[in-house]
């Protein structure tokens, strides 16, 4: 496959039930140093509605002091003055916890934080083993805050909880919401060049290069002048669209009327899709798995000129790349320097529109990479009729930011040989389908649509999905994202 290869990053889900108000379980934690803060650090949004003090753990999860008194009983910390001021947005990053051990007394038991008022709680002590504990929550031992004995004995003591899966969401914010706030930002090199794409009426085959097996009096998207393989002796040109046109289109995509027979259906209506058409598909999928409160909201920035080229990201030909370090920060501080407030969004997509294809620069891109609620894609500027493989490249790499994992694998297991193949059955959108392949869909988080048994090594063996129309999001990620 000649795309940028993809990688898997994910921090799994934390007592995915209990978070069943989020519609995409959007629970990972998160750096303090990504907040300016660190460890033991104290905050509070003043100035919001709610003007509570949190601890934060260098885990990226904090705890609420329930009231003065408690707080109080920790003055080394500096009371009220040695308090940071956040945002909300800040505070609502880091996950509240309410899992607490007497450190003071050295005692192992955890307790689970049952609220019962505004400014009251009871303690459960946990009753389950640690191992159990770790398999019901990886991050278990993560959220645990150590009090000391003043406050431990200021709480009245319940019933014991047998399981993990028994302690409350333990959190003072009643406001819930499902809107997940996606901010993409995008970024150019210099004297960028964009690719262009014609929809135009073929009036004469003969000597002409047809890329999508025309007759003559049909309407086509076509490859447009930039890439110079069309001439206007074969098409009359109705319209032109450049690369920008399209991708930050705001009506998300531009749809036109073509005969073009693809994958054995005739299609009549091609959409070439705009970053803003990702709301519209996952808000459609996950209608699919009777999750109806989905709301994404997007957000485009830039493209901003980079002075100098990014660094290039994770290794190639693994299968897996890595975000390194030199990557994320060089695209975080070069958002920041424009201004961008990482703070107003859930995940954020760095986007870096290469076109080395067109430009002839030497510089072609960095491997797409994933971690955490930031993702980092090149997406080329030279755009194909009926692609739309950047959208494609986009929505995979959100995904992984929701919690989704990859479901091909490289190179393929069962068929060294070939570069990557599905897994079977998670990347398979229709198992019960006869005959099984070809598939007609792919699973977004696959990137592939299987024409045959995976590493079956026949020519065909499967396409990239080239336009977001082909992909669904399958069973094994709707379970990811806590949609089922
Ligand atoms: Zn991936």
């Amino acid at each position: 496959m000649n795309k940028v290869f993809n990688t898997r990053y994910l921090v799994h889900l934390v007592l995915a039930g209990l978070f069943s108000f989020l519609v995409f379980n959007l629970t990972y934690a998160v750096r303090p140093s990504d907040y300016d803060l660190k460890e033991g650090d104290t905050t509070s949004a003043s100035g919001s509605d709610d003007p509570d003090v949190y601890i934060i753990n260098e885990h990226g999860y904090k705890r609420l002091f329930l009231n003065p008194v408690i707080f109080n009983f920790y003055g080394h910390l500096g009371g009220f003055a040695k308090v940071k001021a956040i945002s909300p947005s800040t505070r609502d990053a880091f996950i509240t916890s309410g899992l607490f051990r007497n450190c003071e007394a050295n005692d192992e038991k955890v307790y689970g934080l049952e609220s019962t008022g505004e400014d009251t709680s009871i303690l459960h002590w946990i009753n389950t083993t640690g191992a159990q504990a770790v398999i019901d929550d990886p991050n278990f031992f993560k959220k645990v805050f150590c009090i000391n004995n003043n406050e431990f004995n200021w709480y009245l003591k319940g019933s014991d909880y047998n399981s993990v899966n028994q302690i409350p969401v333990y959190s003072r914010d009643t406001t819930s919401t499902s809107t997940v706030r996606v901010g993409i930002i995008e970024f150019v090199p210099q004297n960028v060049v964009y690719g262009d794409v014609h929809y135009a009426y073929l009036k004469k085959t003969s000597g002409c290069w047809l890329s999508s097996g025309g007759e003559i009096g049909n309407y086509y998207w076509v490859s447009g002048s930039n890439q110079s393989i069309h001439s206007s002796d074969c098409y009359d040109i109705l319209e032109t669209y450049s690369f920008l046109d399209i991708f930050n289109n705001l009506s998300k995509g531009i749809s036109k009327n073509v005969q073009r027979t693809i994958y054995g259906e005739e299609d009549t209506m091609e959409t070439l899709h705009s970053v803003y058409y990702i709301k519209d598909f996952y808000e459609k999928e996950a209608l699919k798995y009777g999750v109806s409160d989905l709301a994404i909201d997007i957000d485009v920035k830039g493209p901003y000129m980079l002075a100098s080229d990014p660094p290039l990201g994770g290794r190639w030909g693994v299968g897996e790349g890595v975000c390194n370090a030199s990557l994320t920060e060089f695209f975080v501080n070069e958002a920041i320097s424009r201004g961008v407030d990482e703070s107003q969004y859930d995940v954020i997509a760095y986007v870096y529109l290469g076109d080395w294809q067109l430009s002839g620069r030497s510089y072609e891109g960095f491997t797409s990479c994933a971690t955490g609620s930031k993702s980092f894609m090149t997406v080329t500027t030279w755009r194909l009729p009926q692609e739309d493989e950047g959208v494609v490249t986009l929505a995979h790499e959100l995904g992984h930011s929701f919690g989704a994992s990859d479901y091909y694998t490289s190179p393929c297991p069962q068929n060294p040989t070939l570069w990557s193949c599905v897994k079977d059955p998670e990347g398979i959108p229709e198992p019960n389908k006869i005959p099984k392949y070809p598939q007609t869909k792919g699973c977004l988080m696959a990137q592939i649509i299987a024409y045959n048994k995976p590493g079956s090594d026949e020519a065909g063996d499967a396409t990239s999905i080239s336009n977001l129309n082909q992909a669904v999001i399958c069973d094994a990620t709707a379970r990811e994202f806590g949609w089922r």
